[in-house]
């Protein structure tokens, strides 16, 4: 059997100071996404609206994306519908082949790393470079990234300079983040003045306008789709929105829930082509409208790919992103990673305390941790669960039952625990756990003394 989550994730936590320091950067994002929240007296009711607005779109998609391809086809733009990954690569590169382009710049999209569109690109002679510096960096490396918003999380700042040594021929050793940040911007300029075509994803489509909307925090979706004639955005048919102004209910909750900015610092409109040149926007289904038919899991199509359900996962922070072996992590990839192959991905629904903090911090209020219980269930009735863990549920559904079974377990479980009190201790997961040693002193007397 091939490894799953709880393999995955104790290789990623045997480097213990590395699973610190990563626990701790994203807990720092997660302290900021609260601050940003707390500073919004509306923010629980933006959530409500946002929630609803989702709702609305789930209920009228089909009727909601004809109106947005009427109006962006009557701005310039071209659409194309793509029922998969096949469809949206093929569609992707016959827009680039009928212009002989070569040389692609593409900005952030979740979508194209769901596709396998740069390997598709790259296999038929197209040059791909990801222009923005997350992306670059796990291009360069040769990795996917290993988280939606922060796909290099997982790299120190030696790391990159490294990996930047070995590609950008920068001083050996060099580690600023200011000195890598210049050195990656001299280097996509370049390649941003070399780009006969820029693809990028796409944040919202509006129905009503037929417009589509980018965020970045670079600028380099505006660069790679303004300075060449040929722009190709990607969506996924949830990426609509009814009404130009429903984009400032969730414009105010995308970029507080995924890096605690008040708003990303480049949000883009794109209402047709640029003068002289071409916009093509692919439409992709891709499994979305199979989600859509299933009751438990519907809602999981109002993200916004905000990230902060993976910045707040314990189990996310300490395990990392490449330990969930699919392109999404964290609570959002347990949900859809099954929806793709339940049997590949059968230990993700179980990489979760089910503590409901992904629910808590969620801006469209997608029930994650509801979600990922119903995987259980069907995980479960599917026969997919390996046999240790189906005799382990079963021995603990008897005790569970069972009064006395209970008491007797308890009272087991307590003499094991006498007998060997480390027991379980020097895991690196309990390393994580363990709490410093409790002051002798009450913590009235500690404020008194430093008072
Ligand atoms: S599920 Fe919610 S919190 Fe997670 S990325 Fe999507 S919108 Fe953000």
């Amino acid at each position: 059997m091939s490894a799953g989550h709880p393999e995955r994730a104790a290789a990623f936590a045997a480097d213990d100071a590395r699973a610190h320091w990563h626990d701790q950067a994203l807990w720092w994002v997660r302290a900021k996404r609260d601050r940003a929240a707390r500073s919004i007296p509306e923010w629980e009711s933006l959530r409500d609206v946002a929630a609803a607005v989702k709702a609305h779109v789930a209920s009228r998609l089909p009727d909601l994306l004809e109106e947005f391809e009427r109006n962006a086809t009557r701005l310039g733009a071209k659409v194309h519908w793509a029922r998969d990954a096949a469809e949206h690569n093929a569609v992707v590169h016959g827009v680039l082949a009928a212009h002989g382009v070569t040389r692609v710049a593409k900005s952030k999209s979740m979508l194209t790393e769901e596709c396998g569109l740069n390997p598709y690109l790259e296999a038929r002679g197209i040059e791909v470079v990801d222009t923005d510096l997350g992306e670059r960096i796990v291009q360069l490396a040769g990795e996917p990234p290993s988280h939606i918003v922060l796909p290099a999380i997982h790299k120190k700042k030696e790391d990159i300079g490294e990996l930047f040594h070995r590609h950008l021929a920068t001083p050996p050793g060099l580690s600023d983040p200011k000195a890598l940040t210049e050195a990656a911007r001299g280097h996509l300029r370049e390649r941003f003045l070399a780009a006969q075509a820029g693809i990028t994803g796409v944040n919202f489509a509006i129905a009503e306008t037929g417009g589509v909307v980018v965020c970045t925090n670079e600028g380099n979706a505006d660069l790679g789709s303004s300075l060449p004639p040929v722009h190709i955005a990607c969506m996924g048919v949830e990426k609509i929105v009814p009404r130009a102004r429903d984009l400032g209910v969730f414009l105010r909750l995308l970029a507080r829930s995924a890096t605690g900015q008040a708003i990303t610092t480049y949000t883009t409109h794109f209402h047709g082509p640029i003068r002289g040149g071409e916009l093509h926007v692919v439409i992709v289904d891709a499994g979305r409208s199979a989600i859509l038919a299933q009751d438990p899991f519907r809602s999981v199509l109002r993200c916004i790919r905000c990230g902060a359900c993976m910045n707040t996962c314990p189990v996310f922070r300490r395990s990392g992103g490449y330990s969930y072996g699919y392109i999404i992590p964290g609570p959002l990839g347990s949900v859809l990673a099954p929806h793709r192959d339940a049997a590949a991905h059968a230990t993700l629904p179980f990489a979760s305390t089910l503590c409901g903090s992904c629910d808590d911090v969620c801006p469209v209020r997608i029930d994650l941790h509801e979600q990922l219980l119903s995987w259980r269930r069907e995980i479960g009735e599917r026969g997919l669960l390996p046999w240790p863990k189906r005799i382990g549920m079963a021995i603990a559904s008897r005790i569970l039952r069972s009064g006395w079974l209970y008491r007797l377990a308890g009272r087991t479980l307590r003499a094991i625990l006498r007998v060997f009190p480390g027991l379980g201790r020097g895991s690196a997961w309990g390393r994580t756990r363990e709490l410093p040693p409790m002051p002798k002193e009450s913590f009235r007397d500690l404020h008194r003394r430093r008072t």
